[in-house]
């Protein structure tokens, strides 16, 4: 066993704070990742709060990890010490079933192990990326490109597959009007993933206050639904719209934006179950839609995307005193565009 440092939480309502924590010993098909930084997802929030059902405490949480190899089992060759890694969501899966032979190992039938707050195969409760050093099994290790600094690279690994993954399923890319709803983490980089495909995007902001950064991340048109004549000017006028937020809209008026064959993908997910009436997704054919992460290799293609491209997210790197603050930050939507640890100062 490793024993590392780590910055956990022992309750639903205490704040996060420092600890050591057990990493198990390399295996021979093991990754050992010294972190370096570790981005700060909205599900971090939910997991520890208990907002989406009871955990183990403590539990340290981050699914946005990079960093480089420490060591590897003598069973790996496809990672050497040195090598800049990341790791996502997923840390296991069956490797056995349909989902899983075909790369989608987020959608695997036994259910895929996460990087937190989930029981690995060896029945040890995962434990995330608030910490200096995890091990993992090579499958689930990506390789993140030079050209990528460190710290932007690490929110690629949830928001930044989170929202690929529906834009390549649903082939934005010339000639597709895709429209992104709500400009936070995810959102700021769907539109600079949908861009980069060469779709026409708009956002569907609250207000415009991020109008600026919209348009200069490739939107070309950006629209305030606090405004209701939006909704109402733009309806049958999308082919794709991605959904980022996590809180209820109005889905009726919403999923009437979309044109003919038209797709909505929701990727934020509101606690509580929505509403919406059948009779929204009559007229033009309409899909309603959801999407979990994506596959290991499709995460890989997206980093080379991103690399080729030369996209990333917007990030603020804090140090670990900053943590607690930053989760009252993101709850605010205060954060252009997501908060990264510095995993020195743990
Ligand atoms: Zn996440
Ligand atoms: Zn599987």
């Amino acid at each position: 066993m490793l024993t590392v440092k780590a910055f956990t939480a022992t309750s639903a309502t205490d704040p996060l704070a420092p600890a050591t924590i057990e990493r198990r010993d390399v295996g021979a098909h093991d990754v050992l990742i010294a972190i370096r930084y570790a981005g700060i997802c909205h599900s971090d929030i939910h997991t520890v709060r208990e907002e989406w059902g009871e955990i183990t405490f403590p539990q340290v949480v981050g699914h946005e990890i990079v960093g480089e190899v420490a060591e590897v089992g003598s069973g790996v060759t496809e990672f050497a010490v040195g090598d800049r890694v990341g790791v996502g969501c997923m840390v296991n899966s069956c490797r056995e079933c349909d989902a899983c032979k075909a790369g989608l190992e987020q959608y695997c039938a036994a259910g895929n192990t996460g990087t937190y707050a989930s029981v690995d195969h060896d029945g040890t409760i995962t434990q995330g990326g608030y910490s200096t050093h995890i091990v993992v099994d090579k499958d689930f290790v990506l390789r993140v490109p030079e050209s990528i600094p460190y710290e932007a690279a690490a929110p690629l690994l949830c928001a930044g597959i989170t929202t690929y993954s529906p834009l390549a399923h649903w082939n934005a890319g010339p000639g597709k009007r895709v429209a992104v709803v709500g400009m936070g983490g995810l959102g700021h980089m769907a539109v600079k993933i949908a861009a980069a495909m060469g779709a026409d995007v708009t956002v569907l902001s609250q207000t415009l206050s991020k109008q600026d950064d919209g348009l200069a991340f490739g939107a070309k048109h950006y629209y305030a639904t606090s405004d209701p004549k939006t909704l109402k000017d733009l309806r049958n006028s999308f082919d794709l719209v991605i959904n980022t937020v996590s809180a209820p809209l109005d889905f009726d008026g919403f999923v009437r934006l979309l044109a003919l064959d038209g797709v909505w993908v929701n990727v934020g997910a509101p606690a509580e179950p929505i509403s919406m009436r059948v009779f929204s997704l009559f007229n033009n054919r309409r899909s309603f839609a959801g999407s979990n992460i994506g596959g290991i290799a499709e995460t890989q293609e997206m980093l080379d995307f991103c690399a080729e491209h030369d996209i990333a997210p917007e990030v603020e790197v804090i140090g670990a005193d900053a943590i607690n603050d930053a989760y009252e930050r993101v709850l605010a939507s205060d954060v252009r565009y997501r908060f990264v640890i510095d995993t020195a100062t743990l």
